[in-house]
């Protein structure tokens, strides 16, 4: 490919649009470019790469007997009903009527329709365990769409799932789709984490998250260096840890004028946070209540909402007046609270601890569980916090954030059993079949690997991703010379099927390196006039920066050489 005839309009300065530095490669790559908030046009640059990771994908996904499918984007709202998720699926959903006045949605996934699908073709446990897959655009309104290609509102994905006719086989096909997710990630040069993790609006019992250990990540991640374990942070179980309680004080109401946050009162009372309860108040679909737990720590919703059982849960941040005198927020406390009261584990050892006294401007102190007020429910409902220990094998937990690239579901029979599709086993019994689900973000995945993989120049595409393997930049278009050489190289390159770009742009040296480098192709040949005195070209690695002079004539084999023993087999 001749760079004067592509489109890859490369930008020079750091697009204000974008924080994140892979959102800003891309956009100065000319890879991507945005058409509405999380809405994006692929360049040819974008599209050979986002093209890579589909092409593995597919490989791995062949390799353990998955076959593709193409589902449609467009879903009739019946099947949504059919498994109640029209009504929970909330505003992520897209939706719309058709000139008949029908419901439909743009699919952010597809269980329903493939299950939809399986349920009049699959009759007999013959015919299991199926795997199928598709490649396809996914359409999701997300609340915040940011971050370029890895919060979108129009995205690929590749999602697969697996039927089976029993646990075991079940659990097996689900096994199997992992190991396929880390060989994809690593085909693709990424490090990822598998890590435990929430089934989300998508439910069943077992799942898996794969994860890029990356500081702009937004999701956060616990691991322990003991043991491995490795979960979504919002999962992390925080067990009771049994201290002795301190003989109980007299209740004490106290005057703290204007103090409402956590620290702001344990600097007023002269106490430490962990000595304070913090009082938070929730609504639910079935009504208001209370969240009680230690000072330090935060109230983890997912834990809570799971508790409660509830489909939607909101923190309560006002209140009618009436209601308001009752529940002063910021001095909303525990004794003689007239909401229902969920504690937090850790509150079964503290004692003489402080409260909000339920009246404007004042804190109980000594207040003790029992005597002052009793919990309607002990549940696990704080979110995992630095210091403390792991779930399984009590070291200290590890904190990182991570970019979530992939994640694998272990549905059961959740879709099969609301949707009704069954087949028949060896004994002519019919029976619900076992689903998992399994699914890749395309682009997000090509965001996580410049996320990891840039330097201050650009982009450092892993060989297996690189839109292009070797640029070839003439450093003047001038000479003739150079011109001949470079051009001699590219069409060797170019005859043994190498993805190879020739700059031959009437641009400054200066300019052609900088994009080189921008765009992070794998190997660079420089020619110029000053080393073709001596009859020679320079190779030059994207990743290690290493240069060497080799012949120009022999360098089209030396390029093929480094190719050779760079590429990673499949
Ligand atoms: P998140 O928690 O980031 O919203 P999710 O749990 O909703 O992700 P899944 O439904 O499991 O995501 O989708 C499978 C994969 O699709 C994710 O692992 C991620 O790589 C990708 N993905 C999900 N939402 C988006 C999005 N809005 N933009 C780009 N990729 C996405
Ligand atoms: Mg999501």
């Amino acid at each position: 490919m001749r760079f004067s005839r592509t489109l890859i309009p490369t930008l020079k300065e750091i697009p204000s649009e974008a924080e994140l530095i892979s959102h800003q490669l891309m956009l100065r790559a000319g890879m991507i470019r945005k058409l509405a908030a999380g809405v994006y046009n692929f360049l040819p640059l974008g599209l050979k790469v986002i093209k890579k990771v589909e092409k593995i994908i597919r490989e791995e996904m062949d390799r353990i007997g998955a076959q593709e499918v193409l589902l449609p984007g467009i879903q009739p709202a019946e099947l949504w009903r059919e498994t109640g998720r029209w009504d929970i699926y909330g505003k992520e959903l897209l939706r719309f009527k058709d000139r008949h006045n029908r419901d439909f949605c743009l699919g952010p996934t597809h269980e329903e329709v493939i299950t939809d699908l399986v349920r009049r073709e699959v009759r007999s446990y013959r015919q299991l365990p199926l795997f199928l897959y598709q490649i396809q655009t996914k359409f999701r309104d997300e609340v915040r769409p940011r971050f370029g290609l890895m919060r979108c509102r129009e995205f690929g994905m590749k999602d697969a799932y697996s039927f089976d006719a029993d646990e075991k086989g079940a659990q097996e096909s689900y096994q199997k789709f992992y190991q396929a997710y880390l060989k994809i990630f690593s085909r693709i040069g990424l490090q990822v984490k598998a890590v435990e993790a929430d089934t989300g609006p998508i439910g069943g019992s077992l799942s898996h998250e794969f994860t890029v250990p990356a500081d702009a990540g937004e999701d956060a991640i616990a691991h322990c260096l003991g043991c491995g374990y490795a979960a979504n942070l919002e999962m992390v179980h925080c067990p009771v840890v049994s201290q002795a309680r301190e003989a109980e004080r007299d209740l004490e109401k106290v005057h703290t004028p204007g103090v409402k946050r956590v620290e702001e009162v344990a600097s007023y009372l002269n106490v430490s946070p962990q000595n304070l309860v913090k009082t938070v108040l929730f609504k639910t679909e079935k009504g208001m209540f209370a969240a009680l737990v230690r000072g330090d720590h935060e109230v983890n919703p997912l834990k809570l909402r799971k508790f409660q059982r509830a489909q939607e849960m909101e923190l309560v941040e006002e209140l009618a007046a009436d209601q308001g005198e009752k529940l002063p927020l910021g001095y909303v406390g525990p004794v003689g609270l007239e909401v229902p009261i969920v504690a937090d584990q850790a509150l079964q050892s503290m004692g003489n601890f402080v409260t909000g006294a339920n009246k404007a401007d004042y804190h109980y102190l000594n207040v003790n569980v029992g005597r002052d007020f009793r919990p309607d429910a002990w549940a696990d409902i704080r979110t995992a916090q630095p210091g403390d220990l792991c779930p399984r094998c009590s070291q200290r937990l590890n904190f990182v954030r991570g970019i979530e690239v992939g994640h694998c579901f272990y549905l059961g029979t959740k879709y099969s059993h609301s949707l009704r599709a069954t087949f028949l086993d060896a004994q002519g019994k019919e029976r619900d079949l076992l689903m998992g689900c399994y699914g890749i973000g395309i682009g997000r995945t090509v965001a996580a690997v410049i996320e990891q993989s840039h330097d201050d120049q650009g982009i450092i595409f892993p060989l297996a991703l690189a839109p292009f393997q070797v640029i070839i930049v003439p450093l003047n278009c001038e000479r003739k010379q150079v011109v001949e050489v470079a051009e001699k190289i590219y069409q060797e390159l170019a005859g043994r099927d190498i993805e190879v770009l020739l700059d031959d742009r009437d641009e400054r040296a200066g300019t052609k390196l900088k994009d080189a480098d921008l765009l992070g192709i794998p190997l660079r040949v420089t020619v110029g006039e000053k080393s073709l005195r001596q009859g020679s070209v320079e190779l030059r690695e994207r990743a290690s920066l290493e240069v060497r002079l080799v012949k120009a004539e022999d360098a089209s084999r030396e390029v093929l050489l480094w190719l050779e023993n760079n590429s990673v087999s499949p």
